[in-house]
């Protein structure tokens, strides 16, 4: 069962067993380094030797305690100038000996503060992918801005326009990847994708989840269907609940579909205008894909969550537009 104490469970044993590779691939930093340089062997012996000696110090009387530290201080400070130095000189970073980890904020702990303690970003990153893992963030692996191909979109002038579809389409795919790769610093936080299927909306929405995973932030990605799923059940269900909270909290929400779920009164709307205005407060972005046009999509969420969708100053609408290409086998 995928729930929330077992995936942390789970993480945290892998945090643990990182931490022991980490350990190994220090004591083999220095046994490398000790077998090139025979000056910073001696060198890495005797800090050895300081760091137990600091210990034992720890036991004296206080006063004899502070002399012994500071003078066990000073001698590995130059200890450590002259292993940086041979470092170089052999060609190695001078960090070289520095403790490992795979997260400096948390040094593989997953957790992060004093004396609040919280999470570690890469530990609640790893929760979502894993909670997620079947609705939510599968198949990022494989649509992604490199496997993008605009080739899979005809090469013909868009109706009444000069330009083709495909040149259109690497247009929408070059501004899609400044977004990923800028926000949320981009000026307009939030995306709004238009246009009938089979364009390519969804696929592109992968590519923005999954370079903004890669740098490090939180994303969500849920259908319409989902969210509105997800705000009915949260009441009883606290799987529901703290999805809920993730929808509104995650760094970035991919949120897909919109339109396609039922028009349920005194539910669907208010659904979407709770986390779209939970998200906007917190100054949060989201990327939006519809198949409704503008004029449609205002119809049936009316001007409360209509305004805070397009408004233009937040929001930037991209439109797409030419033929079905997943019959060709594209998407
Ligand atoms: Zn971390």
């Amino acid at each position: 069962m995928m729930n929330r104490e077992n995936v942390l469970r789970e993480l945290l044993a892998e945090y643990e067993s990182q931490r022991a590779l980490n350990r190994r691939e220090e004591l083999r930093r220095r046994e490398e380094v000790a077998r090139r340089s025979q000056a910073a062997g001696e060198l890495i012996a005797r800090r050895e030797e300081i760091f137990y000696a600091r210990m034992r110090a720890a036991f004296a009387q206080p006063r004899e305690a502070q002399r012994l530290a500071d003078g066990l201080q000073a001698e590995l400070e130059r200890i450590n100038g002259a292993l940086r130095a041979e470092l170089v000189r052999l060609g190695l970073p001078e960090d070289y000996l520095q403790p490992v980890y795979r997260c400096p904020v948390c040094r593989d702990t997953g957790y992060v503060g004093e004396p609040v303690h919280e999470q570690c970003a890469c530990l609640r990153q790893r929760m979502l992918q894993r909670l997620y893992r079947e609705e939510g963030l599968a198949g990022l692996e494989r649509e992604n801005f490199a496997a993008y191909d605009a080739g899979v979109f005809p090469d013909e002038p868009l109706p009444g326009q000069e330009v083709t579809q495909r040149a259109y389409m690497e247009r929408v795919r070059a501004l899609c990847e400044r977004y990923a790769d800028e926000y949320p610093r981009a000026p307009e936080r939030n995306l709004l994708f238009f246009g009938a299927t089979g364009l390519g909306k969804t696929f592109l929405m992968n590519c923005i989840a999954q370079r903004v995973l890669e740098r490090g932030m939180t994303v969500l990605r849920v259908t319409a269907y989902r969210l509105v799923e997800v705000m009915r059940a949260q009441r009883w269900d606290e799987r529901s609940a703290q999805t809920a909270r993730e929808m509104c909290a995650c760094d970035l929400l991919a949120l897909d579909d919109l339109g396609a779920e039922p028009m349920i009164e005194n539910v669907t709307i208010e659904a979407v205008y709770h986390v779209l205005s939970e998200r906007i407060a917190a100054e949060r972005g989201f990327v939006v894909s519809t198949n409704l046009s503008l004029s449609e999509l205002q119809a049936a969420y009316t001007e409360r969550v209509s305004s805070r969708l397009l408004d233009t100053r937040r929001t930037r609408a991209i439109r797409f537009l030419g033929r079905d290409v997943r019959l060709a086998g594209g998407r």
